[in-house]
């Protein structure tokens, strides 16, 4: 095996993406499988879609158009908007997109027309996060427009929170997204069948039974990749919290100050570290760095092993009070949560591996 590697088990995905589905199809909702977190990795997108994802979407064209060469055959979305350059590529590749702008999506439609397709929308809406989307007042007439344009088809509107502004997808602001619906039904005169309600961060709202009546999907990533969900980061119940690991080679072993000697001027990356002195400790340094993970969304599986920073290259970690001694060669477990796993699948630097008989 090659280090540092990430390990993919697909059945924990698959299992946690079957959760998740039952739980919202109880609810009235279908799962949208999110694979930007993982650069859409073919595995991952298979077990979601064997555990019940009924579409897989992802903010990058790139991930569609290799979700699709892969030969996933089911719904692609499109979750940022496409730029206006990228539109005759999103129509090839994304079979709906998620959108805000009247230009973007006349250019949607002639690219959709000279394609032979009829390329599916949804009106984004903004309760309030300040990400993208209309505001609520102006739905009905950007819907209007959107409905005049050929080679689009208008099915529905969509909402997305937690995610600039950290605003709470509460039982309230999904009952505005709904009294916009009826709005925008009534401007264009006939009904829309798909309203989009959220994320991963929307998932307690569903878990405490608090979801209205009349959301039709939600679109989740985190909760089947890490089975958390994303307001509290709280776990899924009966979901797993380590479908993917970390595994990464020790290449230095001492027993050093841990405070550093000599004038603090900045670090690597233009922050004026603080020290605590703790005396002399056993630290290792393991070949993982900002370049491959998030040292703040890394946990060490070891007992005692504690992350104590990161440059580009070299993790260091305090093993001083480590339940087993660390040498050099090594090799350390880690798990992760968000900010890890998607620079870990983005770092050309980390292996991925897919566990053999998980699946
Ligand atoms: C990333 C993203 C999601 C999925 O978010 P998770 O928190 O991973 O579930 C859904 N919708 C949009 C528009 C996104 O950008």
């Amino acid at each position: 095996m090659s280090y540092p590697v990430i390990t993919i088990d697909k059945a924990k995905i698959e299992h946690n993406s079957r959760t998740l589905s039952k739980l919202l199809k109880q609810q009235g909702m279908r799962l949208v499988g999110v694979a930007k977190g993982v650069c859409a990795h073919p595995a991952v997108v298979e077990a979601m879609v064997s555990g019940g994802a009924s579409a897989i979407g992802d903010s990058r064209i790139d991930n569609l158009r290799r979700i699709r060469e892969q030969g996933y055959q089911g719904e692609t979305i499109l979750l940022r908007a496409p730029g206006p350059s990228q539109c005759d590529e999103a129509v090839l590749y994304a079979d709906t997109s998620l959108n805000s702008e009247i230009t973007t999506v006349k250019l949607l439609g002639e690219a959709a027309s000279k394609a032979g397709k009829m390329h599916k929308v949804i009106l984004m809406v903004d309760l309030g996060d300040l990400r993208e989307g209309v505001m609520p007042e102006q739905a009905a007439d950007v819907a209007l427009e959107f409905e005049r344009i050929s080679g689009i088809r208008l099915v529905g509107i969509g909402t997305n929170m937690a995610c600039y502004g950290g605003v709470i997808p509460t039982a309230e602001k999904m009952r505005l997204l709904l009294q916009v619906k009826t709005e925008v039904e009534q401007c264009i005169g006939r009904p829309l069948e798909r309203i989009s309600g959220g994320t991963s961060a929307n998932i307690k709202l569903v878990l405490s039974g608090q979801m209205p009546q009349g959301i039709t999907e939600l679109r989740i990533g985190e909760g089947i990749l890490l089975g958390t969900e994303a307001v509290e980061r709280k776990p899924i119940p009966g979901c797993f919290r380590d479908a993917f690991l970390i595994k990464a080679e020790v290449i230095e072993v001492k027993t050093k100050p841990s405070k550093p000697i000599g004038e603090i001027g900045q670090d690597a990356f233009g922050n004026v570290p603080v020290f605590e002195d703790r005396g002399h400790r056993r630290r290792a340094i393991v070949s993982l760095g900002q370049q491959d993970i998030d040292p703040s969304a890394l946990f060490p599986c070891g007992k005692g092993i504690e992350i104590l920073g990161a440059s580009s290259d070299h993790l260091i970690c305090d093993v001083e009070e480590a339940g087993c001694p660390v040498n050099v060669g090594d090799i350390l477990e880690f798990g992760l949560t968000y900010g890890t796993l998607l620079k870990a699948f983005t770092s050309p630097f980390v292996a991925k591996e897919v566990l053999k008989g998980a699946g």
